[in-house]
C-alpha cells in the first residue's frame, strides 16, 4: 500500500529524515516510536505532502502511485488521512458540518455528486453510535472548547466517515489521558481491516496496549533504526532508546 524507499526531507535547508525505508500493507498497523525529534512528526508531514517540508531524495509510492508528485488534497483524496496534532478551532462549523464538507470533496474528487442528506446522516448515525458519541457532541463548533478526549474523538469520528486506506496519527507529545487514549484506541480498533492501514506515531508504550501494532519501528535522528514485533515496544519501555541508537547497537 504504502512504499517508502531512501526517504530524505528537509526544512528551511535542515535535513530531518536522513534515509527512510517503510512498506506498509493493506490489514497493517505499524508504531512508530523514538525520542522527541527524532523526525517522527516530520514523517507524517512529508507522507501527508505538508508544503514546509521538501522531499530532497528517495521515492514514496501509495498504491503504485508517485505520491510525491501530489498536493496533500489530491493525497487524502486517494486515501491517507493525517490526523492533526493541533486541530484548528472553527466556530459557528459544527462537527456534523464540518464533515459533511470533507465527505463531498471527497467524492467530487471522485467525481460524484453530494451524497444524499438521508444517507449523510444514516452514515453519520452508525459511525458515532459506532463510536458511542454523545449526540450533541455532533452539533458542537469545531474543536471550540473541546477536551484533549473530545479532540481524538472527533479525529477519530472523521477518519470513520472518510474511511481511509491508510490513516495516519500522530499523537502529540503532551499529556494524551487515558479517556483521550481509550477513545483513540477503541476507535482504530473498531476500523481496523484486511483493507486499510494504520501507521500510529506515538512514544506511549500503554497506547500499544490498546492498539496491538504488527510491526513497531524505532526512529532516531531521521532514520529508522529498530523494527521489530510488538514486544519491541515493551523493550523500549524497559530500556530506553540509548540501546537502539547506532553507535551503541549490539
Ligand atoms: P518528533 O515528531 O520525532 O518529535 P519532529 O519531526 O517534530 O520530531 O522534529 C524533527 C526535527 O525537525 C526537530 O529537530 C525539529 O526541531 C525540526 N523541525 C520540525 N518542524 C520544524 C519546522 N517547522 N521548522 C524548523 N524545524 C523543524
Ligand atoms: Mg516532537
Ligand atoms: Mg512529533
Amino acid at each position: 500500500m504504502l512504499t517508502i524507499k531512501n526517504l530524505h526531507a528537509s526544512i528551511e535547508d535542515k535535513e530531518i529524515l536522513k534515509g527512510i525505508n517503510l512498506e506498509i500493507k493493506p490489514g497493517e498497523v505499524h508504531a512508530i516510536m523514538g525520542p522527541n525529534g527524532s523526525g517522527k512528526s516530520t514523517l507524517s508531514s512529508v507522507i501527508a505532502g505538508r508544503e514546509e517540508y521538501e522531499m530532497t531524495d528517495g521515492e514514496m509510492s501509495f498504491e503504485g502511485e508517485d505520491l510525491s508528485e501530489m498536493d496533500p488534497e489530491e493525497r487524502a483524496h486517494k486515501g491517507v488521512f493525517l490526523s492533526f496534532q493541533y486541530p484548528v478551532e472553527i466556530p459557528g462549523v459544527s462537527v456534523t458540518n464540518f464533515i459533511k464538507t470533507a465527505i463531498n470533496a471527497q467524492r467530487k474528487a471522485h467525481g460524484k455528486e453530494d451524497m444524499p442528506a438521508n444517507e449523510m446522516l444514516k452514515l453519520i448515525r452508525e459511525k458515532s453510535e459506532m463510536l458511542e458519541m454523545d449526540r450533541k457532541f455532533l452539533s458542537r463548533s469545531l474543536n471550540q472548547g473541546f477536551s484533549g478526549g473530545e479532540k481524538k474523538r472527533n479525529e477519530i469520528f472523521q477518519m470513520a466517515m472518510l474511511n481511509p486506506k491508510l490513516s495516519i496519527l500522530d499523537e502529540t507529545d503532551s499529556g494524551l489521558d487515558i479517556d483521550a487514549l481509550k477513545v483513540v484506541a477503541n476507535g482504530v480498533n473498531k476500523l481496523r481491516s484486511e483493507d486499510n492501514a494504520v501507521l500510529l506515531i506515538t512514544h506511549y508504550q500503554r497506547l500499544l496496549d490498546y492498539i496491538v501494532p504488527d510491526v513497531v519501528h524505532v526512529m532516531v535522528d531521521g532514520k529508522i533504526v529498530k523494527s521489530g514485533g510488538k514486544e519491541l515496544a515493551y523493550e523500549l519501555e524497559e530500556r530506553g532508546y540509548d540501546w537502539v541508537k547506532p553507535e551503541k547497537a549490539v
